[in-house]
């Protein structure tokens, strides 16, 4: 019975800092992030479409760009996802690979909104929804640009993109599109995000040899955490603080493998999924970090709290050698 007291009381207390941090939040994001983060802010937002693929990053300028578009259905995510963080236009699309749950929701998004130019590695799977899409791009005039490694640019002064893979001298392999993805390193100050797409072990060694440098603090754990990716030698060479798996909910594929979590909970990485996040909002200013994970309903103030917490909803992170008290 005293035990049972104990419990009521407990959820009282919980449910009253429960109220209290969703009245603080109803503020508003931008006075949070305010509040936290000084300086103009990358956003990176991995999006929870399902079991596929989708990241929006906006610059600290107000660029717009995403890195894959889900399956077909994710539309109905991505389109009101986007438009409710006001994106008007996209100013790039990063194409990794052409499967499916990565360039499904790309023929609709063509649609809601203009894109100005597609970045991909010049290699497209010629099944019928995917010359579907190219056809509808060039009907947009979407500019296609082929990247391969080595190629580095900006998306507005500071934000670099360093492209890993694929080869110059890669031709890709029709019969394996995963390893034919675009691996790039995106970095805002001391800040960098490793985006893998479904990169397998044979791309991994492959950007391995190149010898570059691949530290980041956020990873985006290789082909939604299967067990074909995330080798221990990329891992340990990646070092990151963070990684993240997208995938969904009780997929058939049965993303992500538990050997792949393990061999990200041996080294101490923490892990943030969308199948159990929901989509997840990566802020900084380049020195400082702050992670907001959201419900799977897209309202502004619904978030979920999760160890290791600095504030209500909020993760704050430092990059490495950064200090914060
Ligand atoms: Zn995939």
């Amino acid at each position: 019975m005293r035990s049972r007291i104990w419990f009521v009381a407990v959820l009282l207390v919980f449910s009253q800092l429960a109220a209290l941090s969703a009245q603080e939040l109803s503020t508003g994001r931008q006075r949070l992030v305010a509040n936290e983060l000084e300086g103009p802010l990358l956003e990176v937002h991995f999006l929870d479409v399902g079991q596929g693929d989708s990241i929006y990053v906006r610059t600290p300028g107000k660029k717009h760009y995403l890195i894959d578009t889900g399956t077909r259905s994710a539309r109905k995510q991505i389109i009101p996802y986007l438009q409710y963080l006001d994106v008007k236009a996209l100013d790039g699309v990063l194409l990794t690979h052409s499967h499916l749950d990565h360039i499904g929701a790309l023929y609709y998004i063509a649609d809601a909104f203009p894109i100005k130019r597609l970045y991909y590695s010049g290699h497209v799977h010629p099944s019928s929804h995917n010359r579907k899409t190219v056809q509808r791009l060039k009907d947009k005039n979407v500019a296609l640009r082929r990247v391969r490694a080595g190629d580095t640019f900006e998306l507005e002064e500071g934000v670099k993109v360093q492209v890993l893979h694929p080869g110059k001298d890669w031709n890709g392999d029709v019969e394996d599109p995963n390893n034919m993805s675009v691996v790039v390193r995106l970095t805002y100050g001391d800040i960098d995000f490793l985006l893998t797409g479904d990169a397998e072990k044979q791309s991994e060694k492959q950007i391995l040899k190149d010898k570059l440098e691949l530290k980041s603090e956020f990873l985006k754990v290789g082909h939604h955490g299967s067990e074909t990716s995330s080798t221990e030698e990329f891992l340990d060479t990646v070092e990151p603080l963070y990684a993240i798996v997208s995938c969904g909910e009780g997929n058939k594929f049965n993303h992500p493998h538990a050997s792949t979590m393990e061999k990200l909970r041996a080294r101490d990485i923490t892990i943030l999924r969308t199948d159990q996040n929901g989509t997840i909002g990566i802020y900084t200013n380049g020195k400082r970090v702050m992670i907001k994970i959201k419900g799977k309903d897209w309202q502004p103030v619904s978030f979920l709290v999760r160890p290791p917490v600095n504030g209500a909803g909020w993760i704050v992170v430092h990059n490495r050698g950064g200090s914060y008290a």
